[in-house]
């Protein structure tokens, strides 16, 4: 395997487990979509994003950037959220659902597992 870019992050894989496992089938990286979202059910028309705590600003505790560097990183982290949120609304506006999974609740699988099946067998 080479060049699998910088989509394979661990925790994506995780939750591609945990998804996979549960039984559901689903697409990966469909680049027509906005954003490219991670994990996609073509069927359900539902896409879930695995987001970093940290580089895409969540509020928990992996999420919160050093004092030191917030000026820099700061920005940086905000230029994502701004595009997270473009990206969500525009796939909102195609008739699309989207769950955003956050790095840190792979903490607490089961958890995960029970916030994944009601996004997923939702109508
Ligand atoms: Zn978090």
């Amino acid at each position: 395997m080479q060049s699998v870019g910088t989509k394979n992050t661990g925790p994506e894989i995780d939750v591609r487990r945990l998804v996979h496992g549960m039984g559901y089938r689903f697409r990966l990286h469909r680049k027509d979509l906005p954003g490219t979202p991670d994990i996609v059910f073509p069927g359900r028309r539902k896409v879930i994003f695995v987001h970093g705590c940290y580089w895409h600003g969540h509020g928990c505790d992996k999420g919160r950037l050093p004092k030191s560097r917030l000026e820099y990183w700061g920005a940086k982290v905000e230029a994502n959220c701004a595009r997270d949120r473009r990206n969500e609304a525009a796939l909102v506006d195609r008739g699309w659902r989207v769950l955003t999974v956050w790095q840190c609740e792979l903490r607490d699988s089961d958890a995960l597992a029970r916030r994944l099946r009601k996004f997923l067998d939702a109508p």
